[in-house]
């Protein structure tokens, strides 16, 4: 009995003396023996620190490492936090996003990287309408830009013209190789209507909802000559085919040719009544024709001002020359 009761007190004292310590250490004094310190690492952006430390809290860790925060700084865990053995914290610095809300566009300093948080931290509440760049749910890459922009829809009617064609008429009282015009055409009217697209006002897509032809086109009706055969002061004369030329009349003297004229054609036909002077690439050199109000004539000379649907008439005299000046006439390609 007596022995079983020493045992019982010596256990009594022991369990008086643990009592006593955890009183101290709650009390503060803990700190005499070495207990109440924490191995803590700090991470914040470009550096890592490995602390043991007393601080209580997350803010006091910081404070001992000499690490001020700004505004929109990321800490984890929160600043309150109890200190813990082993306790990792970091420290993400804020950095300026700009976000741009229906074309006002303001930074947000925040070191938050996922687009719903920082949308959240800049007080804006996206609209179901709205779209987003990026994605609410995806997070900032390099470039620190976020957009929202309000979606609308509209109509946009468009008038286009529709072309014409061109129809071809034989005509069998126009002479081969001359047209004209007997009606000319006029264009269509397409009305095209596009659902279109905006984001804050901006078009961005368009989509053809409807066309309808408002005016059909009507098309240019033009005569194409078949006759082959005119009549000229009595006689029928066959052709090849017209042409409708602007005749300049001349005559071999120095006045219509130049002092140096020596009345000789570039084909070395005397130049006289019955020569003409053409461009070649209208009326070959050598061929016969009949000029309308001149006669028969031999395409037998060329001329630097002479191009495309004019010709020179030559004439015996200077008079004569002078009588015909200039004149629109019809040229006819004889048979050669
Ligand atoms: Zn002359």
């Amino acid at each position: 009995m007596r022995i079983s009761s020493l045992i019982a007190g010596k256990r009594h004292l022991a369990g008086l003396a643990i009592i006593t310590v955890m009183t101290l250490v709650a009390l503060g004094f803990g700190v005499k023996t070495g207990l109440g310190t924490h191995d803590v690492k700090v991470s914040a952006w470009d550096r890592e620190i490995s602390i043991t430390t007393r601080a209580a809290t997350v803010a006091d860790v910081l404070a001992a490492v000499n690490i001020s925060l700004s505004p929109g700084d990321l800490v984890q865990p929160s600043l309150d936090t109890a200190v813990e053995d082993g306790m990792e914290i970091k420290v993400e610095r804020a950095r300026p996003v700009f976000v741009k809300f229906r074309g006002r566009g303001f930074p947000v300093f925040t070191a938050e990287k996922r687009v719903s948080q920082i949308l959240s931290i800049a007080g804006i509440e996206p609209e179901p309408d709205d779209v987003v760049y990026p994605g609410l749910d995806e997070e900032l890459s390099q470039d620190p830009t976020i957009r929202v922009a309000k979606v609308t829809y509209g109509e946009v009617t468009e008038e286009q013209e529709i072309a014409y064609d061109t129809q071809k008429r034989e005509d069998s009282s126009l002479e081969v190789g001359l047209t004209r015009m007997f009606k000319n055409g006029t264009t269509g009217l397409l009305q095209v209507i596009y659902q279109v697209k905006y984001e804050d006002g901006v078009e961005v897509l368009r989509e053809e909802k409807s066309r309808t032809v408002v005016r059909e086109p009507s098309p240019l009706v033009l005569l194409v000559g078949s006759l082959q055969q005119v009549s000229r002061g009595g006689q029928d004369i066959r052709f090849e085919r017209a042409l409708e030329v602007t005749a300049t009349a001349y005559c071999p003297c120095a006045k219509c040719c130049g002092p140096t004229a020596v009345g000789m054609t570039s084909t070395g036909v005397p130049a006289a009544k019955g020569v003409i002077a053409v461009d070649p690439r209208v009326i070959p050199l050598g061929a016969r024709v009949y000029v309308d109000g001149y006669g028969e004539a031999l395409a037998a000379d060329v001329g630097s001002a002479i191009k495309g649907n004019r010709i020179d008439v030559c004439f015996d005299t200077h008079e004569e020359a002078w009588a015909w000046g200039v004149k629109k006439t019809k040229v006819y390609i004889l048979p050669q």
